[in-house]
Formats: C-alpha cells, structure tokens, sequence
C-alpha cells in the first residue's frame, strides 16, 4: 500500500508550494488506494507555533484535503528518537563527540582558510579515552566518508552524491539531547510506514544524509520523488512578491478550492494538454512519475482562467453558499437565479462576483461624474419619466418584460435605444458598465427601480 505525507514545519502559514506537493502526495495515496498522511515537524521550539499548525490545518479543511489517521506531532515523539540514538550508540554506529565549540570554531575557520569544505574532522569516531571535562557531547552518526550515495529519484533520475563531497560525521542529538532535524525526518518517515516521499527539491540535498540514517538502522529506502520549484514569470523562485503565497489569501481574494487545486496540480505536473480536471479525474490520472523535470512557471492568468471557468459551472446553491463568505446572503433571494446566471458568466473571483452583486442589490448612493456627463445629456428626463410611467401601469417581473417595456418608450418617443439605456443604467446602477439592466431591474423588482430612477432625476434636476 502507498503510504505519503505532508510534513510542513509549522513556522508560518501555508504556502502555494507546499500545498502543491501536498496535493501530489493527496493524489497519489488516493489513486493507489493508500494513506495520506500529515505530520507535524515542530522540534524547533522557538520558530514554531500552534498558531501556524492551525493555519496549515484550516487551509487543508478549506481546500477538502483530508489527511488519514491521527496527526503525528514531531514535538510528542522525543522517547521515540531516544531509543534510536541509544541502539545506534550501542551498536557502536554512532558515538559522543566531546569537541567543544571553540575547537569546532577554529577547526571551521582553518578549513575555510585553506579553501577546504567545512567538515567535522572525526575526532571523537574512535575515541576510547578520557572524556575532557565540562563538555556535554554531542552524538554523531558515523557515515560514509567515501564512496557513493545514491538519491534513486522518481523526477530526476539517479542522482549520485560522492559522500567525501557532501558528507561528514553529522550530529543526529544536540548537547541538550534535541535529535536533529534529517535524523527524526528519516526516523518517522520509516515509522509511519511512508513509502513514497514526495518533497520540493529544496530537500535534495538532504537525502543523502536521511539514507544514511536509514542504512544505520538497516531501514528500507522509501520512493523519493524531488520536485521542481515553481517560478515566477521571470525565472526566479516564487516569492512573496509575486502575490500571494498564503494559501488562505486565495479565499480572501476569490479562488474556489476547485479552481486552486486544478491550478496546482498543473504546475509541474500535465496529462496531455488537458488543462481543466476535477478531483476525481486528478486521482485518476495522477502519476508521480509524469512531473516535469524542470521548474513551473506561476501565471496568474491561468489561474483567472480556471477559476472563471470554474464560477460559470458552479451550481447557483453552491454559489450563494461560496459567496456568503464575502458577506452576501443570497441563499434566499427570490432573484438568485437570474443575478447568479448572469453574474457567473462574467466574474473571475468570487470576490469581484461579490462586488457586482453588492453593485445592483444596493441602491446607488452617488454617480458616478463621467457617466452622469455621458448618459444625462440631452433631455433624459422625459424618457424617464416615460418609462416610470410604463413601470407604474406594468406588472413586470422578467428581464424579457423590462426590455419590452423599454422598447414600448423608444418607439413611442422615437429615440435611439441609447437615449433610454445609458440613463436608466447610470440611474439604476451609478455608473456605466455592469450587466444588462433589464436583468438588473428584474433582479431589484419594479419598486427599486422606480426609486431609483426618481432619486436619478431629482439629483440631476
Ligand atoms: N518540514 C519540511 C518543510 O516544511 C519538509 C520535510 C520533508 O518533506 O521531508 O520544508
């Protein structure tokens, strides 16, 4: 069964990339019937907080990502890491390093003198006498000082690491007995069962050092997939600059879950040329092994695109829920039908969706000054008052009725549609733009619209 996982280190809120090889690592524990799971890399006390693994978990609630099983907390696990330090002691595999920091300082400074690598000399590997005094060791794992280290990768291919390049004896427990950070990652990834490990290739260059770990304790190897970056339209690594790289500023900025995920998993990822997949079809089709070997480039066009797409084929009730976010009520609004068909054809977000809703649900409170210019020139009092009357004696109700009632005023007075339209739009709606108004005035009903043309004409009289 495959077994992968999301390890976020809770140090900030959740990020595009890392939801991206959440994503993966979600689609293919789904496609292969297997587990997801999420662990929690909260060692490091003074940079993490409950407040960024609630983030991290919100995001996840938000996006429909759910994870199998309990959450493992690195922070609960401290016996578990003391066991394995202790056996790889006992078995002489590791071993207590007495070098105090001074003596690391200068050993560093000499290396980086003679333009060598900075690397622990081995001092205490065979050590058998008298520890000095004063000194709480650390504890060192005794690793390959040559010979090759091979990362099997499912993305790059057989990557190949010359272990006197990268290697030393490194620290797998602090003086203070803190295991370090690629010694728990391997320790628990092994423990959890996970067997497919799919990370940014940020983390490449630490694997090595984890199958160290793992050939200590005569530990299977899981299947490592290293992703690419994503990258900006210019090539760099996706910075904050960019726009957002909170995942939760994409709810605030209008992105549905649907639109996000289809956004991410083709960042990197692609199945011919199909752009648009729902969850289901993305846990068909997903396979690790289909990861582009070379950087994503971020576009949020694109993502406009998706989510546009993904509004238009938004059920209305679903809509009106999504939208209530944004401080709307419409589940019960008798004219959520004709505002939300009208309105999906056009919004990019839900947010932008939420503004133009806001824009014909609420009487005008000002004109807009150009369009007042625009639209009241001439004498557009008569025309509206024209169709005041028409509205008064009618019982519309449908957009159809409106126009109608539009078209019964332009032949009677015969005028060009424009002498009636732009009036009556920037009067309903304060400006120019926005969506027909024979469905804005369906949307609003006959009384609204009757308010507001006359408070138009008393603020243009
Ligand atoms: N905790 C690491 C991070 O947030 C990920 C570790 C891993 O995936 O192996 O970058």
């Amino acid at each position: 069964m495959v077994v992968t996982r999301f390890a976020p280190s809770p140090t900030g809120y959740l990020h595009i990339g890392g939801l991206r090889t959440a994503l993966f690592s979600y689609l293919w524990a789904k496609k292969s019937g297997g587990e997801f799971v999420l662990r929690i890399e909260d060692t490091d006390k003074a940079r993490n907080s409950q407040e960024a693994t609630d983030a991290i978990l919100k995001a996840f609630e938000w996006l429909g990502l759910e994870h199998d099983g309990e959450i493992t907390y690195q922070s609960q696990r401290d016996e578990i890491y003391a066991k394995y330090i202790k056996q790889l002691l006992d078995e002489g595999k590791a071993y207590r390093c007495y070098m105090s920091k001074e003596e690391l300082t200068t050993l560093r400074e000499t290396q980086m003198a003679n333009k060598e690598r900075t690397k622990y000399n081995g001092k205490y590997r065979d050590f058998d006498g008298t520890p000095p005094e004063g000194v709480e060791p650390v504890i060192r794992i005794k690793a390959p000082l040559t010979g090759e280290i091979l990362v099997k990768d499912g993305v790059k291919g057989d990557v190949s690491f010359q272990a006197q390049d990268i290697l030393d004896d490194f620290v797998i427990a602090r003086a203070d007995g803190a295991p370090t950070y690629n010694f728990v990652v391997a320790i628990d990834d092994h423990l959890m069962g996970i067997n497919e490990v799919i990370r940014g290739d940020d983390h490449l260059s630490n694997t090595p050092k984890q199958i160290v770990v793992y050939d200590a304790l005569g530990w299977d190897l899981p299947k490592f997939y290293h992703v690419p970056m994503i990258h900006n339209s210019n090539g760099k690594k996706l910075s904050k600059r960019d726009g957002a790289t909170d995942v939760m500023d994409y709810k605030e900025m209008g992105y549905t879950p649907a639109a996000l995920l289809n956004f991410l998993v083709r960042l990197g990822w692609s199945h011919g040329d199909q752009e648009i997949f729902s969850m289901d079809e993305m846990i068909e089709l997903f396979n690790p092994k289909d990861i582009n070997k070379s950087a994503s480039i971020y576009n949020t066009e694109k993502l406009d695109w998706l989510n546009a797409h993904y509004i238009k084929n938004t059920p209305n009730d679903e809509l009106a829920e999504l939208l209530s976010a944004y401080g709307l009520t419409l589940t019960s609004h008798d004219k959520k039908e004709i505002l939300l068909d009208t309105l999906k054809e056009r919004a990019k977000t839900l947010k932008e969706m939420s503004e133009m809703v806001k824009e014909i649900l609420d009487t005008p409170s000002e004109y807009d000054a150009k369009a007042i210019k625009k639209a009241f020139k001439g004498e557009p009092i008569p025309i509206l008052n024209a169709f005041g009357a028409k509205l008064t004696a009618s019982e519309a109700h449908l957009p159809s009725e409106y126009h109608s009632l539009m078209e019964e005023v332009v032949a009677e007075m015969e005028i060009g549609f424009g002498k009636i339209g732009m009036p009556l739009r920037v009067a309903l709606l304060g400006k120019m733009g926005g969506p027909g108004i024979d469905v804005v005035m369906a949307v609003i009903g006959r009384e609204e619209t009757m308010l507001r043309i006359a408070n138009a004409i008393s603020a243009i009289s």
